[in-house]
């Protein structure tokens, strides 16, 4: 299906140089593979870089959606130019990424900032990475809609009974935040999750340091101020205040365009640098493995980037489209 989508936007669009993919689950981006995504079974060590290179003979570039997210807040949302920044994403599952000192940190593997796998209660439950007690078995949209649908199927009182006409396979995150001004049990589930995400953070906060944290994804974005509140309160009760004196929790205000948008200027860097390195004749574009389509690579003029279904055609910046090795950041 994305092969289909891609093919279309190609043959819609032909001047483009190379196609950013940003992709949720653990992503190793130097080796272009998918390391592990529990969501679809067989995708772990998958080589989706030379999967859509061979399909559409383009170089491509793939970033973990959440660290596309990280850099598409940290050159476009309003606490641009932050130097050190956490962004925690907080949709069906938990995601993270980290910008130490004005660079994207992924660590030796690329598996720095997997926050959503930091314990907070020793014997818990079990995790999709093998432990118990994760932040994402408690603090994530499908963590808010399991514990809501369990306590309603044990006989709490709650309007959300009505809201889904009785059917508990409709309850949702949407319809939980919904409820929360009027619906005691919406408002419980989601102060305690963001209690739960508060107390993770504050160890992060005082091992890290970081100046802001951006809450991005659907949770913070439906459950708004009541999340925001249960969560600051939970941080400043538990993180140094030294460390808490000047750092400020904020909600993404990019969208879900985030991580498409974020594709745009990492895939724009590597064409750059694949551009300098080939003026001074290192290497061409795509390494030197797709002959076929070689000269509309480097030719091209834009990028095709995408995150699930959100497809964007940009133009290169100018920089990257002259071959100016002076904007290399
Ligand atoms: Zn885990």
């Amino acid at each position: 299906m994305v092969h289909e989508e891609l093919k279309l936007q190609l043959a819609q669009f032909p001047g483009i140089a190379a196609i950013g993919v940003a992709h949720s689950g653990v992503i190793d981006s130097r080796a272009g593979t998918v390391l592990f995504w529990p969501m679809v079974e067989g995708w772990n060590d998958a080589p989706l870089r030379q999967i859509i290179e061979e399909a559409h003979g383009l170089p491509t570039f793939l970033e973990e959606c959440v660290n596309a997210m990280a850099v598409a807040e940290q050159r476009l949302g309003h606490w641009k130019g932050v130097r050190n920044l956490l962004l925690v994403n907080v949709g069906w599952g938990i995601g993270s990424a980290l910008f130490l000192d004005g660079h994207l940190y992924g660590g030796r593997d690329g598996m720095a900032g997997e926050f959503e796998h930091t314990t907070i209660e020793e014997n818990g439950s079990l995790c999709t990475c093998g432990n118990r007690g994760c932040l994402e078995r408690y603090s994530s949209a499908s963590a808010i809609v399991g514990r809501a649908r369990a306590e309603l199927q044990q006989g709490v009182g709650s309007s959300l009974l009505h809201e889904v006409g009785e059917n508990l396979d409709r309850l949702s995150v949407e319809a939980i935040s919904a409820a929360k001004s009027y619906d005691r049990l919406s408002e419980r589930v989601l102060s305690e999750v963001a209690v739960h995400l508060g107390t993770a953070m504050a160890s992060t906060v005082n091992f890290l340091n970081p100046e802001k944290i951006v809450l991005g994804g659907k949770v913070p974005e439906v459950a708004g101020e009541l999340f925001l509140t249960a969560l600051l309160q939970s941080l400043r009760q538990r993180a140094l205040p030294h460390a808490m004196k000047e750092m400020t929790v904020v909600i993404s205000q990019i969208g879900e365009e985030a991580a498409a948008l974020g594709m745009v200027f990492i895939a724009g860097e590597h064409v750059l640098r694949a551009r300098c390195r080939e003026i001074k004749g290192e290497s061409r574009l795509g390494g030197g493995r797709l002959d076929p389509s070689r000269q509309r690579a480097e030719s091209g003029s834009h990028l095709l980037c995408f995150r699930s279904l959100h497809y964007l055609q940009v133009p290169l910046s100018p920089g990257a489209r002259k071959g100016d090795c002076s904007r290399l950041p």
